[in-house]
């Protein structure tokens, strides 16, 4: 048996560009302000079945503890340039993770150490682009400068790195806490149940599927001061109440992948990871919910 993929997914940025409005500034598909490497690998990667690897290898370019909390990845991430050529040094199931301007591959290799067998391409996993003019992209993809003077150092909603690392299992992939005490399910998680005072909890996961309780638009101004360079460069943005009826669970979240109208309320909403803005020199992570 040679080594070879059993599985591999490619995920693209959601922006196509209107060729009337370009001679190729940008690729074919670019990134949305809160795509990026690392959140498009997340997304390829979920769609494979990756849980019984035994080694986990990705591009330098990926956010390694992004990824470890938001696929539940529990061995190390080792980061390597050329993730494919270091998996034929290894024996058994490997996860492979990387990606290049506006696409990122999760691939799945088995078997004994070796040349990786050639296969097919990956199957795409993109949703539908949305398309949008060359200067959009631009906008969107962060290359241009917004036209206004923006803060530099966001502290609206200020987090410091390390509670921020310890948050993400409860921030990437929807990890609540049940009270022992009364049942009650919080989320995002809290020293004590609001409920009972109690403070011992069991972790549950949140369901998928999560239903819009209400929307909002945030126009000039209303933004917190971290979403502020977001909000001049790409306009007003969709804030939501989601809900989880059968938990007893709502909590306030941006809306991903909608456009000028929000989704009606009640629609189906599903989890995905998006970058929401950077503090301290880092990315920062976080689930937005958008259409199933
Ligand atoms: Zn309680």
């Amino acid at each position: 048996m040679a080594r070879r993929i059993v599985d591999a997914a490619r995920a693209m940025g959601s922006l196509s560009v209107d060729p009337k409005t370009s001679d190729d500034p940008v690729p074919e598909r670019a990134l949305a302000w809160d795509e990026d490497l690392t959140t498009l690998a997340i997304e390829a990667a979920s769609h494979l079945r990756y849980h019984d690897a035994r080694h986990v290898l990705a591009s330098p370019k990926l956010d390694a503890a992004t990824l470890a909390a938001a696929l539940d990845i529990k061995i190390p991430i080792r980061t390597i340039a050329d993730p494919m050529a270091a998996s034929a040094d290894l024996d058994g199931p490997t996860l492979l993770l990387g990606g290049d301007e506006a696409w990122a591959v999760a691939c799945l290799v088995e078997g004994p150490p070796g040349p990786v067998e050639q296969a097919g391409p990956p199957r795409s996993v993109a949703p539908r682009p949305r398309m949008v003019s060359a200067l959009r992209a631009l906008q969107e993809s962060r290359r241009v400068p917004p036209a206004e003077e923006i803060p530099d150092s966001p502290m609206g909603a200020y987090v410091p790195q390390g509670t921020w690392v310890e948050d993400l299992p409860a921030r990437l992939r929807l990890v609540a806490q049940r009270c022992r005490s009364c049942g009650r399910t919080l989320y995002p998680p809290r020293g004590a149940c609001p409920a009972c005072r109690d403070r011992a909890f069991d972790d549950v996961t949140l369901p998928h599927e999560a239903e819009l309780y209400a929307a909002t638009r945030i126009g000039r101004g209303g933004a917190p001061s971290e979403f502020a360079l977001e909000q001049a460069q790409v306009g007003a943005y969709w804030v939501g109440v989601v809900a989880w009826p059968g938990q007893g669970v709502k909590v306030t979240a941006r809306l991903a992948d909608v456009g000028e109208d929000a989704p009606p309320i009640g629609a189906k909403l599903r989890p995905v990871v998006r970058r929401l803005f950077d503090q301290e020199g880092r990315t920062r992570y976080g689930l937005k919910f958008g259409p199933t």
